[in-house]
């Protein structure tokens, strides 16, 4: 399988796109800015958006790719595009977004019997098989309810933290998954560390941390995907983790590139 980068940026500027992935051509990732890189066909050909919590850079093109594929999707006898989220997450969306204010309802447009949006809840520990792929909702710590995504492939997991600040249950769960890829938030750098407390984000020095609880599940195979750095921030941070001197394999990711999942 393949897995597209379309954003993975703390936030926006010209090159940088927020959060979201796509797995395989159907399974969406996170709701960033990326998701406006695709063409209306690959739009239409999304069954299924995984969401992660309820803040904007990573919801924000839910309700505008229904806007966009809700005739293609309709003249193609498609059914709603299932938006897989915590409860909590799902009832943010109706209140906030899909209010008929902000936005319209999709989820009951072009009519309450076949709407192009179905909210759908999930739980953590819930496994899912979205487009042939099994998907484990795995738990995140942030200031709103929170979580992350593990996609199996043959030769292991693509796992995605989420935004998350320290998180011992993750790792805990992560030591019986054989991981091949890791993608990890780092969204401050070291000199923010309050802020990324406060706000329930990584940085370096606690990336370190997490990482060092990751030492035994490895066995030297997995790569670590740095996201969610701020734009101009991306040199700093690299480097304060460098200094780390840890021995995973850690790249950024950049928006654009595609992770192979065997
Ligand atoms: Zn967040
Ligand atoms: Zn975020």
């Amino acid at each position: 399988m393949l897995i597209r980068v379309l954003g993975c940026s703390g936030a926006i500027a010209a090159g940088c796109r927020t959060t979201a992935f796509l797995l395989g051509d159907d399974v969406l990732v996170d709701a960033g800015t990326g998701v406006g890189d695709l063409t209306l066909q690959e739009l239409a050909r999304i069954d299924h958006i995984l969401i992660s919590h309820s803040h904007l850079d990573h919801v924000l093109a839910i309700g505008l790719l229904a806007d966009s594929v809700i005739r293609p999707r309709e003249t193609a006898g498609r059914p709603p595009v299932q938006v897989h989220a915590l409860a909590p997450t799902l009832g943010a969306l109706r209140t906030h977004i899909f209010n008929g204010v902000i936005w319209p309802d999709f989820t009951r447009l072009p009519n309450a019997e076949h709407p192009v949006l179905r909210l759908v809840p999930i739980e953590i520990g819930q496994r899912l098989l979205l487009g042939g792929t099994t998907i484990e909702v795995l738990s995140a710590r942030h200031t709103v309810p929170a979580c992350g995504f593990a996609a199996e492939g043959r030769d292991g997991w693509w796992v995605y933290t989420g935004d998350t600040g320290p998180n011992p249950a993750l790792w805990k769960r992560l030591q019986d998954m054989k991981v091949a890829h890791l993608v990890i938030e780092t969204a401050f750098s070291d000199v923010e560390r309050p802020l990324a407390q406060i706000s329930r984000h990584l940085c370096p020095s606690t990336l370190g941390h997490e990482l060092a609880q990751l030492a035994g599940t490895l066995n030297g195979g997995a790569d670590v995907h740095i996201t969610h750095i701020k734009p101009g921030e991306t040199e700093a941070v690299m480097a304060e983790i460098g200094r780390l001197g840890s021995t995973h394999r850690i790249h950024t990711l950049q928006a654009g590139q595609v992770m192979r999942l065997g």
